[in-house]
């Protein structure tokens, strides 16, 4: 490569992207980015675009390929997505002043978490890059949006937790320290993540002294008191770094980042990744859709911003009872006064998203449409706060005063042309009769067409050649056209600068007067143009803070209005919160499933938990009775309760839990590598692990991945373990089709039964999905199979071996040995006796005992746990 080093361009490029190793390089060249070497050959791959070569006559030609560099926000975007990182190099000097060699530096680096473009982001959803410390036993983690300014800040001990929050905040970027790379937590929190793009920097921007000076440097302040976090050490390292890290590859201020929320995972209502998505909350997890999804149905904010925010209450439920109602006091308010909200919500579709807006402007990637957006947001506040001000809940009231902003919305509308261009390097953004520099250089360029006119008018006249024309190129500038016919007639006086096949070109001394004159006023006024549209943006820079406030107070009054239509529009009641361990649904809906079937038709349930005797409901029923229904309803009652959103039921009493955890279906998780069984274990695991006598536990068909003997005693000794949790239990709806689990109620004072209701017709069943109480009597199975299309000689055969099995007399010689030993083995009468009879149990404990290998402290305990299996033996 030596030799390449010998142009002075190219070394200019070498020693930029000796800078940016792991990047992409966007070399610009004219209107061209420009990528060489192993950066052209991964692009040209990745983009599809063709890679040429540079010097190509020289023994070592140098791959390249190129975009132009209107056009690179597609291809940008197309990198990104493949984990690529970009490093954007730009010209930093006009070309025409350059002594020498073009002035180059890199503008901006992109990452996934780096990206402030509304066409490459989700409007609705957050664009966080997270960041994770660990100072011995004390994680910290930290996230950051740069493209709307949250940032916050978090601290745990347990390594759960972290994985818990971090793939709550579901970041598409997270930033480590180096030192960490190979460290197991890390690892295990990149497995879990998949494919989210993972920056490993220098430890320095993770010690606590420079992460606090970066915290305090940029928000100047002397502590960090003032945000609640000064002692959240390891949280500061998280956040510090990650402050740095976005600083450094974007090279700007990040002014509109004003503040660091600092919050524990325990202030909301916990409920990990796998039970959130089992919930099809954001996304049908079958379909890996929106539609089909919870939000589908309950998000009806006007706003990007009250989208985003809309999302953030549903991950991030509350556990502050007072909180709760006074959310739920501000919905109520917004269903009662309808006009008022629907006028509210007329005037919120003309509400940008003033956070991204913010964003944009305050990193100056924007134009002046940005401006006339903020604007029209602006002037439509006024109206709105006077709708607003007739409702009473303090949710609805903003404190702040607007005077500020409508003299900036005064400002814009004054200098910004209401309809200006894309781009702010061509003119045309700023209005007529706002700088009367401008203006005079505006009507040089517009008195220049009329003078143009003019002048054809007059050559033609002199010279008698009917076809000259007065043209323009970018090359030539202005010229005179005549046909090759008539260019015998032209005056001495012009100047031949072009011969085409029909037509030949000149130029006069008075067209390169006037040429000069024109576009001198252009280069003029698009400077000028360029300098007050930066005076403008800075002045809305200075505002941004409160312009923040506004957006935070909108996306509010979006969700709390949006609730209350979702709640008018879909027949949903105000859930009464409580904190004595109540829950009552009574007529219960699904929200999904209720508008997947025909209207009316859906079968409302009730359920009642408590902490005494109906704390674990046993729900038993054929396979598509409704039985997961009905649990997910539950839970998502909760859910939403807890977020704040009005429950579809007839009413709704819920106590306030701390987790939510649901546990569905056995679906297999085969890009890991790990089974059915394993993961339905893993899942279980976390539930018996982190449960508390305030969570809610649903659990369906738990056992399934194994064997039928296997899976009734895991799922018998699960229930029993959930409801002896700390000596109270914890509330559970546990659907199986297990019907041994009934008899638990027999033993556990807390359990109770309950089935979804089928009916029977001459021998079909009809599904009545109504939850009933009492155990299922039979599974329905040959039923169910017959409903599924499975033909009919396979049903009538089954039914007789069913029958025979039943009766005890099948005749085991039609199937093979292995099968008839494994039939025997798990005969029903066996199973029962050893459900039935605790002290069964016991003898089969004490034949495990190794009484050699036990400390009088676990033979104690041990003796102890026998004696509890036989307690409710008379
Ligand atoms: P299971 O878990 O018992 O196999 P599901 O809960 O999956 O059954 O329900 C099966 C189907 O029955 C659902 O897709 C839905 O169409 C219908 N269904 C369930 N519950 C109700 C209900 N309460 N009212 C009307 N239809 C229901």
């Amino acid at each position: 490569m030596s030799e390449l080093k010998s142009t002075p361009m190219m070394s200019q490029y070498f020693s930029i992207k000796e800078q940016y190793k792991d990047s992409i390089l966007f070399f610009r060249m004219g209107d061209f980015y420009e990528m060489f070497f192993e950066d052209a050959e991964i692009a040209s791959k990745v983009l599809d675009i063709t890679l040429t070569s540079r010097n190509k006559n020289e023994d070592i030609p140098v791959p390249m390929c190129g975009i132009p560099y209107k056009a690179a926000e597609a291809y940008i975007a197309r990198l990104i997505s493949r984990d690529y990182k970009v490093a954007i190099c730009d010209q930093v000097e006009d070309p025409k002043n350059a002594k020498g060699i073009v002035r180059r530096e890199v503008v901006r680096v992109i990452t996934p978490g780096m990206i402030l473009e509304d066409t490459l982001l989700d409007a609705r959803i957050n664009n966080f890059v997270a960041s994770i410390s660990k100072n011995g036993e004390v994680f910290g983690l930290s996230c950051l949006d740069i493209s709307t300014g949250t940032f916050r800040i978090s601290e745990t001990t347990v390594f759960e937790d972290v994985l818990d929050e971090i793939l709550r905040i579901k970041p598409s970027e997270v930033v480590v320290s180096e030192k960490n790379k190979d460290d197991g937590d890390i690892l295990c929190i990149k497995k879990s993540l998949g494919s989210v793009y993972f920056s490993f920097i220098n430890d320095n921007s993770f010690s606590i002294r420079n992460s606090r000076d970066t915290l305090l440097n940029h928000f100047s302040t002397r502590s960090l008191e003032g945000f609640g976090c000064e002692d959240l050490q390891s949280g500061i390292c998280a956040a510090g770094a990650l402050l740095s890290y976005v600083k450094e590859t974007q090279m700007k201020s990040l002014s509109h980042v004003t503040g660091l929320v600092p919050y524990r995972s325990s202030d909301f209502l916990i409920i990990d990744d796998s039970s959130f998505r089992n919930l099809d909350v954001f996304v049908n997890q079958r379909t890996g859709q929106k539609t089909g999804a919870l939000i589908d149905i309950i998000d009806m904010t006007m706003t990007p911003m009250g989208g985003r925010l809309l999302r953030n209450w549903l991950r991030y439920p509350l556990v502050d009872l007072s909180q709760i109602d006074a959310r739920l006091d501000a919905v109520d308010e917004a269903v009662r006064l309808r006009a008022e909200r629907e006028i509210s919500r007329n005037i919120l579709k003309s509400v940008a998203d003033l956070e991204r807006l913010g964003s944009r402007i305050t990193m100056n990637r924007c134009s002046a449409r940005e401006f006339v957006a903020l604007k029209r947001s602006l002037n439509a506040l006024p109206e709105l706060w006077m709708v607003l001000s007739t409702f009473e809940s303090p949710l609805f009231d903003f404190q702040e005063n607007l005077s500020d902003l409508s003299i900036l919305a005064d400002l814009i509308d004054q200098a910004i042309a209401e309809d200006p261009p894309a781009s702010i390097n061509e003119g045309g953004m700023i209005k007529e009769g706002y700088n009367s520099e401008l203006d005079e250089l505006i009507s040089i360029s517009r008195d220049g067409k009329s003078f143009l006119a003019k002048l054809e008018a007059e050559e033609k006249e002199k010279t008698g050649i009917s076809s000259l024309k007065v043209k323009y190129n970018r090359v030539f500038g202005y010229f005179i056209e005549v046909s090759k016919a008539a260019s015998e007639n032209v005056p001495a006086s012009y100047v031949r600068k072009q011969t085409l096949v029909n037509a030949e070109r000149y130029i006069t001394d008075e067209l390169k007067v006037f040429e000069t004159k024109v576009l001198n006023a252009y280069e003029e006024r698009v400077a000028l143009e360029l300098a007050i549209f930066e005076d403008i943006r800075l002045e809305i820079v200075k505002h941004n803070p409160s312009i923040l406030k506004v957006a935070s107070f909108i996306s509010n009054i979006d969700c709390l209005t949006a609730i209350a239509q979702v709640a008018e529009d879909n027949d949903y009641v105000r859930p009464i919160m409580n904190n004595d361990g109540i829950i009552r649904i009574e007529d219960g809906r699904h929200p999904v499933v209720e508008k997947t079937i025909d209207a009316g038709k859906y079968v409302p349930n009730s359920i009642y938990l408590d902490n005494n005797e109906n704390q674990i409901l046993i729900i038993t029923g054929p396979n598509m009775a409704g039985k997961s229904t009905v649990l997910r309803q539950a839970a998502l009652t909760v859910l939403m309760a807890q977020s704040g959103f009005f429950v579809p039921a007839a009413r709704a009493d819920i106590s306030v839990t701390d987790r939510v955890f649901v546990r569905v279906g056995a679906s297999d998780n085969l890009a890991s590598g790990q089974s059915t069984f394993m993961v339905e274990m893993e899942e279980t695991a976390n539930i018996i692990n982190n449960a508390t006598p305030s969570s809610l536990v649903v659990m369906d068909e738990i056992g399934r991945g194994t064997s039928t003997f296997d899976g009734i005693s895991i799922a018998w000794a699960i229930v029993e373990y959930l409801h002896d949790l700390s000596a109270s239990g914890v509330k559970t709806l546990f659907a199986t089709h297990y019907h041994e689990l009934t008899e638990l109620d027999a033993i556990k004072p807390r359990v109770k039964n309950f089935n979804i209701a089928v009916k029977e017709w001459n021998d079909e069943i009809i599904f009545l999905h109504r939850l009933v109480e009492g155990g299922a009597s039979r599974s329905y199975g040959i039923q169910v199979a017959r409903l599924a299309g499975i033909p009919h000689e396979i049903i009538a055969r089954s039914k007789k071996i069913l029958t025979n099995l039943e009766s005890g007399s099948h005749d085991l010689r039609s199937v093979s040995q292995g099968t008839q030993a494994r039939m025997q083995k798990q005969s029903r009468p066996r199973q029962l006796e050893l459900f039935r009879k605790p002290e069964n149990v016991v003898v089969e404990i004490l034949k495990g005992i190794d009484i050699l290998s036990l400390t009088p402290l676990e033979a104690l305990n041990k003796l102890s746990e026998l004696k509890e299996k036989i307690r409710d033996i008379r």
